[in-house]
């Protein structure tokens, strides 16, 4: 039998903190820092992607939806028994459906049409009222972000959270996403990459990683095919090029939003990644790590790895890794899915054995 003593010394490496949280929304954020072991003995950098997959509702998004709800609260927006209304077909979704009913906020959300039987339905499973309405552009009226926005101002007591332009979304990563990166490396870290959605991730952690490096820590823009980033910042804002798709949910963006514009101007550089290294990267991380991520994580891991080698070796490179692949494996390993992008010759054979499906 070991001692008392003992079996807590054998426990303690796995205690962080041992702290219970206040409820759900006190589990959110203070996540772990993975360093990537076989990309950093490659590129003799330590690469390091920060565990979103971990929070509470399973993504990066469960930080801004707590900001932004709880920035609302602070505005007199929205009081006891009110509703929150957005427009999202995926994790910010998640978020809010999460934080609603761990605050007794009712939960709106709009999404196109197009949307999988498995998104409407766990967005149900959570408590939230699912509308799906017809796939139309942004310019057009009927399209599911002004939907949200008409239906909030049609109730009282209700808010529209407005992901996009609502910069309570950067301002959670200034508070949290930076501070713990900064913090979990002793504040070494030479460089930041990661994808845009809104932007909040990329613009809040950007911006605080400068301040507190007074500008030393470089911070490149990944960018999918099909999204505009990378021309704009290339070009230093002469250029959208626009056009081109990609297999990345949750990422890829047609404008500079209202999260992204304040910290345009300390993006150094842009990375344009390939679906085909995309979902190699996926495949890899699975194989060399036992790490299972949806594709917007592998591009920023791809990014990271393409950033390491830019930067030389000994630099310390952080990125984000938003979710876990739990929400997309009935395409990701799909042999039929990957065949139908053109993406299975991106995975070399002997990775194909987990091609399950
Ligand atoms: N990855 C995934 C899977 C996402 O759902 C999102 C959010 N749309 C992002 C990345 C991008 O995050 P952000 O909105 O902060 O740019």
């Amino acid at each position: 039998m070991l001692g008392q003593r003992r079996l807590y010394a054998t426990a303690s490496r796995f205690i962080t903190s041992a702290r219970p949280t206040n409820g759900f929304v006190g589990a959110i954020g203070n996540t772990p820092l993975i360093r990537i072991n076989s990309l950093s003995k490659e590129t003799g950098c330590e690469i390091l992607g920060k565990a979103e997959f971990m929070n509470p509702g399973g993504s990066v998004k469960d930080r801004a939806a707590l900001f932004v709800v709880e920035d609302a609260e602070r505005k007199g927006l929205i009081k006891a028994g009110g509703t929150v209304v957005e427009g999202t077909a995926g994790n910010t979704g998640i978020g809010l459906a999460h934080v609603c009913r761990a605050k007794g906020y009712k939960c709106v959300i709009y999404m196109p049409n197009t949307q999988s039987q498995e998104k409407i339905d766990l967005l149900k499973m959570l408590g939230a009222d699912v509308r799906p309405v017809p796939a139309v552009a942004y310019d057009n009226p009927n399209n599911y972000n002004h939907q949200a926005k008409r239906f909030a101002e049609s109730l009282d007591n209700a808010v529209w959270t407005n992901q996009f332009d609502n910069t309570a979304n950067r301002q959670a990563h200034i508070e949290t996403t930076g501070p713990e990166i900064w913090a979990q490396t002793d504040g070494k870290v030479d460089g930041f990459t990661c994808a845009t959605g809104t932007g909040g991730t990329f613009a809040g952690t950007t911006r605080f990683l400068k301040e507190a490096s007074d500008g030393r820590v470089k911070s490149f823009a990944a960018d999918p095919p099909g999204s505009v980033i990378y021309s704009y910042v290339k070009s230093k804002g002469k250029e959208m090029v626009r056009g081109g798709s990609s297999i990345t949910e949750g990422i890829g963006q047609g404008r500079i939003t209202a999260n992204l514009q304040p910290d345009i101007e300390l993006i150094d550089d842009a990375l344009k990644i390939p679906d085909s290294a995309t979902i190699h990267m996926l495949y890899r991380l699975l194989d060399e790590e036992g790490i299972y991520l949806g594709a917007s994580s592998a591009l920023n891991v791809a990014a990271a790895y393409e950033m390491a080698k830019a930067l030389g070796p000994g630099k310390t490179i952080v990125t984000m890794m938003c979710d876990g692949a739990y929400r997309y494996q009935s395409r990701l390993f799909s042999r039929k899915w990957l065949e139908s992008k053109d993406l299975l010759g991106a995975i070399p054979e002997h990775l194909q054995k987990y091609i399950a499906l």
